[in-house]
């Protein structure tokens, strides 16, 4: 409600509108489940249904969905495009059964972000609903849908030793690189991204980048702009919540001030808990 009548008008006089801001879309399952219980803004399913309308609204608002290694060479390249990505993490197979027909029937492409302990030659669950199989990831690979690394066992880095965070980082990597015979250069940071902590993601950002990956793709929500840091990627979270006007108005950049409360709520929190243990960041 903040979103639609309170920064509305601002986006309309351009006030928080982003000059060549990239909206980078998160989904994570398409199904008819509605998640009785969690508030709106903390589910992850949307409806197939509702996924089609927002497929169909992208194309309305003039938007050509793009690879997320595309969106670098096109923000790279300083190129005038009106491009949005769309982004899909835990790899659960309603994304090969019903979200990528409805993409290819729309013309749009995206990037999955693969837990790769969930994803074998046979059909395993990750929070209790079925992930796609190596067979189906490369089939999506064949029609270009892009893969990235979203760690192997979908852990919360944030609680791990540096060892352990560097393994979950290199092997999810080495998998899909090897399954797919492709180089993977990107990640998507599992569960909420620990901003506040600036010492934990310039670490996490130097070691990703000595891996060889290009970028990290976060929960923090906003659109990305030029000079933004490739391994701290804001998005956009959708569920079937997002109707029309809300999807437009975040497309817009209406949502791109919600990283301030979000952090300050963060520190906050961070505070009362003390942070991050500080043995575990010794990389040793
Ligand atoms: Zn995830």
């Amino acid at each position: 409600m903040v979103t639609l009548y309170l920064t509305r008008p601002l986006v309309e006089m351009g006030v928080v509108s982003g000059e060549r801001a990239v909206p980078v879309l998160m989904y994570h399952g398409i199904s008819d489940d509605h998640e009785p219980g969690v508030s709106p803004y903390y589910k992850t399913n949307t409806s197939p249904a509702v996924f089609e309308q927002q497929m169909r609204t992208l194309a309305e608002q003039g938007f050509r969905s793009v690879t997320v290694d595309e969106a670098a060479r096109i923000q790279q390249q300083n190129r005038a495009e009106k491009i949005v990505v769309i982004t899909f993490d835990d790899g659960f197979r309603d994304f090969y059964d019903l979200a990528f027909p409805i993409l290819k029937k729309l013309g749009h492409t995206a990037t999955m972000f693969l837990p790769t302990a969930y994803i074998s030659d046979s059909r395993r669950e990750f929070k209790g609903k079925e992930c796609m199989t190596w067979q189906e990831v490369r089939a999506l690979k064949a029609q270009g849908i892009q893969f990235g690394a979203h760690t192997v066992n979908h852990p919360k880095l944030y609680q791990l030793p540096w060892k352990e965070i560097e393994t979950e980082l290199a092997l999810s990597k080495e998998q899909i690189e090897q399954e797919l015979g492709e180089r993977v250069t990107s990640f998507a940071y599992p569960y909420a991204f620990p901003q506040e902590d600036r010492r934990f993601t310039k670490t996490l950002g130097e070691m990703l980048r000595g891996q060889g990956y290009r970028n990290c793709h976060t929960t923090v929500v906003g659109r990305v702009r030029p000079n933004d840091d490739p391994f701290f990627i804001k998005r956009l979270p959708v569920n079937s919540c997002d109707d029309q006007a809300l999807l437009a108005a975040k497309l817009k950049g209406a949502y791109d001030w919600l990283s301030i409360p979000q952090v300050c709520v963060r520190r906050t929190r961070a505070w009362a808990k003390g942070g991050r243990a500080q043995t575990s960041l010794n990389l040793a």
